[in-house]
């Protein structure tokens, strides 16, 4: 029998917190999206796996975007739709499994193409990631079209001869964005690799898409999407967001351990920026705590810091109402996505527990996660 508790005081610390109603209402916009535009939406696993969730997922989802073999198992093992494969290069030894699991593989390049298409003709539907060469991602760590991008298939390298078997195309070039950037992306593929798509059955727009962020603009997506599929009727369209299914669907809760002084008062988590939620040093951005205001704002001032030993563990500056002390609850919002997918156990540090609130006074833990954990991946 699974654990569960009825708040958030009784859960173990540190512990990521999916709340249900949060991700089925992202759900039901990506859903509306779907019927209204004619589309299909993949979720991707690459930021958002949490496997006790699929079930959910799965009444509003077709299936998942895969990044290579680890990920079209658990696609097909737990969430059960369609699996659509993308991975920057295969191996020999994984291609077999790879094209029994999925319904579509797409291939990186030319090369690539060449060496696996015998294995995957007849088994998975194959296509190409192209690159749009619209550079629109301000952080070049996330921007799938920068300068010597090894992403897809640029239209100088593009051998229109050696489309047999192609039955697809995809591009994948947005990060947290809104449907300008789509818009742009988009027009830039048309009018790069437009002609190939009278050949084609499918096209991917890949992920990016910040569709379930308040400010997103759907009606302009659903707009976008039909034109689209106006001038390419024979076309099938399909988006793969990660961040979208997860944003804010959750947080991180962890615990004051300590409290020490160095200049400014400094508190010590039992969570980790390093290790539980490296996009906040990746990015960087500072997260949200819940009743906190900015460094200034409000009358008790820490620097919130990792229990690592890394210098830099530093999660960043916040103030409170009231003093903090040790035992205190932190809850760090939206923490679902890229993170669980992410995190490592530097320094040994436990991993956060996985929770999923399945209403306001019922927390069920999932996963607990212990020594085990650590030393199986030494
Ligand atoms: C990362 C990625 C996605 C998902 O991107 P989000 O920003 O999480 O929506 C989809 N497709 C491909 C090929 C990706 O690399």
């Amino acid at each position: 029998m699974m654990k569960t508790v009825n708040n958030i005081n009784e859960l173990p610390s540190p512990s990521f917190v999916c709340e249900e109603a949060l991700l089925e209402k992202n759900l039901k916009l990506l859903s509306h999206v779907q019927k209204e535009a004619d589309v299909t939406i993949l979720l991707a696993l690459k930021g958002f796996a949490l496997q006790s969730t699929f079930e959910l997922c799965g009444k509003y989802l077709q299936g998942c975007c895969a990044s290579g073999l680890h990920e079209a198992i658990l696609a097909s093992k737990e969430f059960k739709k369609e699996v659509h494969t993308y991975s920057p290069a295969y191996k020999e030894e994984e291609i077999e499994q790879i094209v029994s699991l999925s319904n579509h593989i797409v291939f990186n390049s030319f090369n690539q193409l060449k060496q696996f298409k015998e294995k995957a003709l007849g088994k998975a539907s194959i296509g190409l990631r192209v690159n749009p060469e619209y550079s629109s991602v301000e952080v070049d760590l996330y921007n799938p079209c920068g300068a010597y991008s090894r992403l897809g298939i640029t239209k100088k390298n593009f051998l229109e001869d050696k489309l047999d078997g192609v039955d697809g195309l995809h591009f994948h070039a947005l990060c947290e964005q809104n449907v300008d950037a789509l818009q742009g992306a988009l027009k830039n593929f048309e009018e790069k690799f437009g002609k190939y798509l009278s050949s084609m059955k499918w096209v991917n727009f890949g992920g990016g898409h910040h569709i379930t962020r308040e400010d997103y603009d759907v009606k302009g997506l659903i707009d976008l999407l039909k034109d689209f599929k106006q001038r390419y009727p024979h076309l099938k369209v399909y988006l793969e967001p990660g961040e979208a299914v997860g944003w804010q669907t959750g947080y991180l809760v962890a615990t004051v351990l300590d409290i020490v002084e160095n200049g400014m008062k400094i508190a010590i988590l039992d969570t980790s920026a390093e290790a539980h939620m490296p996009d906040t040093l990746a990015m960087p951005y500072r997260p949200d705590i819940r009743n906190s205001g900015l460094a200034n704002e409000k009358k008790y001032r820490y620097r919130l810091g990792g229990n690592t030993c890394l210098a830099g563990d530093i999660i960043g500056d916040y103030s409170f109402d009231k003093p903090l002390k040790m035992g205190d609850k932190i809850v760090l919002e939206d923490m679902i996505h890229y993170t669980m997918v992410k995190t490592t156990t530097f320094n040994g540090i436990k991993l956060p527990s996985i929770v999923i609130k399945k209403d306001n006074s019922c927390y069920q833990i999932v996963k607990n996660f212990g020594y085990n954990n650590y030393e199986a991946r030494l």
